[in-house]
């Protein structure tokens, strides 16, 4: 089945009893135990709700088994820790995400984890591999510059050295990037963003084979970050328009990169759809979709990024990304508002940057909101 297909249909629960067409919610956190082995249990990632979703995911992911949580973070720290322990190594890419980047710097040492941080760049990421290497976490594209890594050569590394890779997908979501058919051993989610896509939902995954599922799935039950059915069934819904929604907003991107790219008072637009961007021809090879999120940083002798952002209309400045609605945010004062300004300007991000996540409204609507806002700043 294609992937549209797998949205409306993939791991539908039948319902014997009344043969509806959705799964039902199935609310019970108690299941009778006589007669059968796999009793189900919110936190023992089982129940009907959790499978339907996980069914679904790994249908569009190509995995053979996942699973679902409460958080993005749930499934990203639970994943590394199924995989590294007391006296290992783990290399992560310092353009991860601000929530990722910090687990590892404020709980790696506590839990006698050792890491390095390396550059978005598979050369580099090999670079940083000791003999304790146990886990490699990537992301790609990257947050806020849109960075691009060869996730091809970073499952080879891994494999050649029997080191798990873990990639976070949740910018690309499944509809333009499958890593685990470029190598990646595990892909996770924070489904908050595109998968649950209406902004009001949080909830996450990790999608991988069986044997690596069942180890997540041990470290999760000890570290809880499980799903409620309510949620999963609210997920599920979601999941059926997810590759009409990420296609339209993977178009609309397209459009505003082009739009901002030829304004005059645009420095630098980051959008691996960009033929001149950096990562592009990398980003050819490995997604089917360019994604929805980019970045553009304003010429603030022309424009002042502070009054733009408050002159638009239709745009929200807001925080998060991945709903129907198109948000922008200034990562200088949001995700990256702990790290200093000189840091901040070592990696990239002037305090112009603005970060946009494209929603399904009409292109010419959005481009006549930055450009309204864009005059009169
Ligand atoms: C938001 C985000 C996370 C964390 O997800 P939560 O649902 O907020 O826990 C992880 N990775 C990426 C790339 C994200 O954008």
């Amino acid at each position: 089945m294609k992937k549209e297909t797998i949205c409306v249909h993939g791991g539908t629960y039948r319902d014997a009893a009344t043969r509806g067409v959705n799964t039902p919610i199935f609310t019970s956190s108690s299941f009778e135990y006589l007669d059968r082995d796999d009793i189900p249990y919110p936190r023992y990632f089982n129940t009907p709700n959790q499978d339907a979703v996980v069914r679904k995911l790994c249908a569009l992911e190509g995995a053979e088994d996942g699973v679902l949580f409460s958080s993005g973070m749930a499934a990203v720290s639970s994943a590394i820790l199924a995989f590294a322990g007391a006296g290992d190594h783990v290399v992560m890419m310092d353009e991860l995400y601000g929530g990722t980047h910090a687990f590892a710097t404020d709980m790696f040492d506590r839990l006698g984890i050792r890491h390095t941080f390396a550059a978005t760049d598979a050369a580099a990421v090999a670079d940083a591999v000791t003999p304790r290497t146990k886990v490699i976490v990537i992301e790609s594209p990257t947050n806020p510059l849109l960075g691009i890594i060869d996730i091809r050569r970073v499952a080879q590394i891994g494999r050649e050295r029997g080191i798990v890779t873990i990639l976070d997908n949740t910018f690309a979501t499944p509809v333009n990037q499958c890593p685990l058919q470029l190598g990646i051993d595990v892909v996770v989610h924070s489904g908050t963003k595109y998968l649950g896509g209406h902004s009001d939902l949080s909830c996450g995954a990790a999608l991988t084979s069986r044997p690596h599922a069942s180890k997540i799935r041990a470290a999760a039950r000890h570290l809880g970050g499980s799903l409620n059915a309510m949620m999963c069934y609210l997920l599920e819904r979601s999941l059926k328009t997810l590759s009409l929604r990420v296609e339209r907003q993977t178009a609309n991107a397209a459009r505003i990169a082009a739009y901002l790219s030829a304004h005059a008072s645009v420095f630098r637009v980051n959008y691996p759809g960009q033929p001149d961007s950096p990562g592009h021809e990398i980003a050819r090879s490995q997604m089917t979709g360019f994604g929805a999120m980019l970045s553009f940083e304003l010429d603030e002798r022309i424009v002042s990024a502070a009054s733009f952002l408050r002159r638009l209309r239709i745009i929200r400045p807001a925080v998060s990304l991945g709903g129907v609605e198109t948000l922008i945010c200034a990562p200088a004062g949001t995700s990256h508002a702990k790290i200093s300004p000189e840091e901040r300007r070592r990696i990239g991000i002037s305090d112009s940057l603005l970060r946009l996540s494209v929603g399904i409204e009409d292109a010419d609507d959005l481009i006549a909101d930055l450009d309204q806002a864009m005059e009169k700043a």
